[in-house]
This record gives C-alpha cells, structure tokens and sequence, in this order.
C-alpha cells in the first residue's frame, strides 16, 4: 500500500489515504469500517481539515486518530493572483521548507488544475525558474490533493469546478513517484457515497522533463493517466544545453519509451515543445520534429517561451538569453510541422503572463519582494 505519511514528517496526513486505508486505520482504532469513509467524506468533500469539527465522528475515534499522529494537511495561501484577463488564477502556499506554486487555468468550458509535485526541483532545466531554486522536498499526497481541493473552491466561486489536471507545476513528478499516484488515485476516486474531488483519469497528465526510470514504471502501473514528455530541442546537443537530464536519458530513449507508453496503455504521449528564439523555432527544428515523431502516434504541444519580465509588475530574471520568437517565426514553426506531419499539434500560449504563470516565477517574485522587505513585514496572505 502506497505511504500513508508525508515524506518528512513521521505524522499521517489523513487528506493523504484512500477510502480503503482510512477503513483500515478505523478498524485499527476499534471502529467500525464505515467511520473511515465518513473520515474521507468530511476530508475530500467537505474540505474539513479540523478533526474537532467532524461532529458525527465519535469523540473517542477523534481523539484516537489525534493521539496516533493523524492531522489533516491544509497549505497556508500566501499570496493569490488573478489575471486581468480572467483566463488565470495563481497560488503560492507555503509548503515547510519552502513555498509551491499551483494554477487554475480557465479555457472554454474547461477548469485545467496544474499543481506541484515538490518543493523546488533538482533537474536544473535552464530556461525554469524552479530549476533556479534547487530541490527542496517532496510534497506528500495529501498536499497535492490539497492544492487542487483549493483550486476547486477558488473555481466554485463562479460556480465552476475543476475539470482538468496536469502535474506541472514546480517539480518532476515522476522523481516523486508514490506520492503523486497516490495523490492522483485520491482525485480519480468519484464512487458512490465516498466521492472524492473525482477528475477522472482521462483527464489527467503527467509531465515529466524526461526521468526514464518513471516513465517505464507509469507504463506498468495500472494508474491510467495522461503522459506528456517535456522534449523542448530536437538534437540531443541543444537538449542536454537546456536539460541537463538528457546527458542520461537522451532523446531516442524517450521516444522509445513514449511507443511503449501507447502500446501498453492505448495513450498518445503529448511532447511539450517550447520554442526559444534562435534555440529551438528554426525551420530544421521543426523538421527533424517532425521526422523524429513522424511513425509515433503523439500530440505535440508549442508553447512560445515565456519571457520572465516581459509583462508589467513583473520583475525581470536574466535566464541565459532565452528570447520568445517573433510571432511569425511561430506561426511558421507551427505551420511546417503541421503540414509535415498528421499529428495533433497545439499551440499554448501562456494565459497567465500578467501574473507570472510560467513555472517558479511567483515564487521568485514573493521571495525577491520578502528579502527587500524588513524581516517584520510578513508577506502577502
Ligand atoms: S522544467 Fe520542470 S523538471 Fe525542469 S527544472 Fe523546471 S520544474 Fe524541474
């Protein structure tokens, strides 16, 4: 059974358990099985966190799961920012020993949660700001699930719900393994009396920079969910400049491993492709793109490079010199590979640029205005 526990904490993050293994913890405490669905009820539909409130539970069991270390995890919002053309939300939350991002991002009648997997991350790509910030700490289950039971009641607000995930947030979910399938296997459970935040599998992406020892595990776990390979270059010598984690895993593994994923699984992988002015948007890029796909049944995503300080409030970072390409230039790319091949080919525009919705840049920006700020000046809640 997956781990019931926060990586860094010895307490059990009740957010984090499955209906069956708070049964289980019910029955442990002398009570009967049902008192663990009441539990995931109280925790993933009414978004309760206080054990003390869950009125119908008995005294007794509260007072059990307390002195057995159970808490139920809730992320300190720190700041929320939305965009001025409604099309973004972002949060901060502080997340021990440092702070994740997570979006809602609103499109046509969809409501896409991209949450974070860790606090920080180690791959050091170099066109991310969270590569920047270094690892820090996985997140636990229960805090993943908790970014998107946030996102849910900031959507409800205009009488939404969130209707799409994708794990891209800070983070490579995939070196955070058990804890995001154990997330996720929380957020697909929609059954019956113990509903939880219920978006199904089909509507759910897993994005990794590339880590092959987690995409092979995916294509063998019986979690069905989407997989999108963040490619970004189409030699492994531009690759490895911009992510270093090519020199392991170089482009043809991915590629290799992106087929298996669709035969095991019935999926076509997504590659992500963010296209940077005279790193990645020439016309032999899109070429050897489109040759290198040409046989896989795959979606391809452009996303235009998202200049840190190109929008107003935003500060600007100085990241090598990575430049978004002229919209011309863009539209090009996207026509060539488009005529090239018979994929799906999308092109993502950042709906969130007056917020700073690329990946680590809120982050950055909070933790640049907390340093100018005297160390008694608590920052935005
Ligand atoms: S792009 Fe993703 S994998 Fe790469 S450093 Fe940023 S968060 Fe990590």
């Amino acid at each position: 059974m997956p781990s019931a526990t926060s990586t860094t904490s010895a307490l059990v993050d009740l957010k984090g358990l499955l209906p069956e293994q708070l049964r289980a913890l019910a029955i442990d405490l002398g009570e009967p099985a049902y008192r663990g669905d009441q539990l995931f009820t109280w925790i993933q539909q009414q978004g309760e966190c206080s054990l003390a409130a869950m009125t119908n539970l008995p005294k007794r069991f509260r007072e059990g799961l307390m002195a057995a270390g159970a808490s139920v995890s809730h992320l300190q919002l720190l700041e929320r920012r939305d965009s001025a053309t409604g099309m973004a939300v972002k949060f901060l939350f502080e997340a021990e020993a440092g702070q994740i991002e997570s979006v809602l991002i609103v499109d046509g009648d969809r409501r896409t949660a991209c949450l974070s997997s860790q606090v920080g991350c180690a791959l050091d790509c170099k066109f991310c700001a969270t590569g920047r910030m270094g690892f820090k700490r996985n997140l636990g289950a229960g805090q993943i699930v908790d970014q998107l039971l946030q996102l849910h009641a900031a959507a409800a607000e205009h009488g939404d719900r969130v209707t799409n995930i994708v794990m891209m947030g800070m983070g490579e979910p995939l070196l955070n393994y058990d804890e995001v399938t154990q997330a996720l296997r929380i957020i697909r459970h929609g059954d019956g009396p113990t509903a939880g935040p219920a978006v199904g599998g089909r509507r759910i992406t897993i994005s990794t920079a590339g880590y092959l020892p987690g995409i092979l595990r995916l294509t063998e776990d019986d979690l069905n969910v989407g997989l999108a390979i963040s490619l970004n270059a189409t030699t492994d010598a531009i690759r490895e400049r911009l992510m270093p984690i090519n020199r392991k895993w170089p482009i043809a593994d991915l590629l290799r491993a992106a087929r298996g994923y669709f035969e095991r699984k019935g999926r076509r992988v997504t590659f992500e492709y963010v296209l940077m002015d005279g790193v990645t948007d020439s016309d032999e890029d899109a070429t050897r793109l489109a040759v290198l796909t040409r046989s896989l049944p795959c979606k391809i995503n452009i996303i235009p490079y998202n200049e840190l300080g190109a929008s107003p409030g935003v500060e600007a970072v100085a990241f090598e010199d990575f430049r978004r390409p002229p919209k011309s230039r863009i539209e090009a790319f996207v026509r060539r590979l488009r005529e090239s091949t018979g994929h799906t080919v999308t092109l993502r525009e950042s709906r969130g640029s007056d917020i700073g919705a690329a990946c680590g840049q809120l982050y950055r920006q909070q933790e640049t205005r907390t340093r100018e700020q005297p160390a008694s000046v608590g920052v935005a809640g």
